[in-house]
């Protein structure tokens, strides 16, 4: 199979019947930014920021972001990069944050981290903002705030980077030729005010990791519920295909970058509700290409909407059985 999909490293990921789906990677560190060229992706749709703070000793600083930032970008050369600010906190606390910065709680998963403690320590907040403008000098920005759960807090980060923009442009310092701003919607909550918050985004980012965690009350890390609920049940795809479907309609673009859509099932699934923008692990770029180009997006939708209309008992055995048969 390894050689099936280093065949198709440079095919389009498009459908039989035409539809092109953007397929990114998703990546952390310096050297992941050379998947895109190993596997012929269409950038990085998910940089966690954050692993840089992970790994380091101390807080890295806004001369050490900018270096990392400025090679990715490099690395990336013509291919768009989005840059999730940090999800720290919670059960990412970095042993050099003070000690009442450490999280106890028992949810931490639910508790102070991504955006909730960004918006309270803007400090760190705006030295990842000078950065990421700084690193994208005569290029288009791009980045997303994750843990999203209100409008408002999308608009006070996304205030912050606009302050740091001005303040670079008055300072004659390099900065971006454009700016995208996005949210990460995985808080269900964000789902009930899209309609504030969509003429304000230039797209949405559906994190399935921690959205099914919350939709379910499941915690993502517990092995004893790993089996339990199914990323292809109803609930989820129903409650995706309303989260695109408004989006689709304010014309927002919508991609998912959870694990969900490096499964070519899932993936498969998604298409038929009208997803077709993955931002996923490197490794399941090949199978989710030859997925996208073995099938024809339009059966899929109306074999989806059939599943969801009147859902089976087992719907990833009704599915993976239909996909058997077509493809
Ligand atoms: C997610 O929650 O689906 C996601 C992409 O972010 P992370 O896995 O980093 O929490
Ligand atoms: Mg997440």
């Amino acid at each position: 199979r390894r050689a099936e999909f280093a065949a198709i490293r440079a095919l389009p990921a498009e459908t039989k019947d035409g539809d092109r789906i953007g397929l990114m990677v998703n990546a952390g560190l310096a050297e992941d930014a050379a998947m895109l060229e190993a596997t012929g992706a269409d950038g990085i749709g998910l940089f966690r920021t954050e692993f840089q703070f992970l790994i380091a000793a101390t807080l890295p600083g806004r001369e050490s972001q900018l270096r990392l930032y400025r090679s990715v970008l490099e690395a990336a050369g013509d291919k768009p990069v989005v840059f999730r600010t940090v999800d720290i906190g919670g059960d990412k606390a970095l042993p050099y944050l003070s000690e009442d910065e450490k999280d106890e709680s028992e949810n931490p998963a639910m508790g102070w981290r991504a955006l909730r403690l960004s918006l309270e320590r803007k400090a760190l907040m705006k030295a990842q903002a000078r950065a990421l403008i700084e690193a994208s000098g005569g290029k288009t920005l791009r980045v997303m705030f994750p843990m999203v759960s209100e409008p408002w807090e999308y608009e006070e980060a996304r205030a912050l980077f606009e302050e740091q923009l001005a303040w670079a442009k008055s300072a004659k310092r390099a900065g971006p030729k454009a700016v995208e701003f996005g949210a990460m919607l995985e808080v269900p909550s964000l789902a009930e005010t899209l309609d504030l918050l969509l003429p304000r985004v230039d797209f949405l980012s559906i994190g399935t990791n921690d959205l099914t965690q919350f939709l379910f009350a499941a915690d993502r890390a517990d092995p004893r519920l790993a089996e339990r609920y199914d990323w292809l049940s109803p609930a989820i795809l129903r409650f995706l295909r309303r989260v695109s479907t408004q989006a689709k309609e304010a014309n927002v673009p919508v991609r998912v970058c959870g694990e969900m859509a490096g499964r070519p099932l899932e993936a498969m699934a998604l298409i038929g509700i009208g997803i077709d923008n993955f931002s996923i692990t490197p490794a399941a770029v090949g199978p989710v290409k030859a997925m996208v180009r073995s099938i024809d997006a339009q059966a899929v939708r109306t074999k989806v909407e059939a599943l969801l209309a009147k859902p089976p008992a087992n719907m990833r055995k009704s599915l993976g059985d239909w996909a058997k048969r077509h493809g």
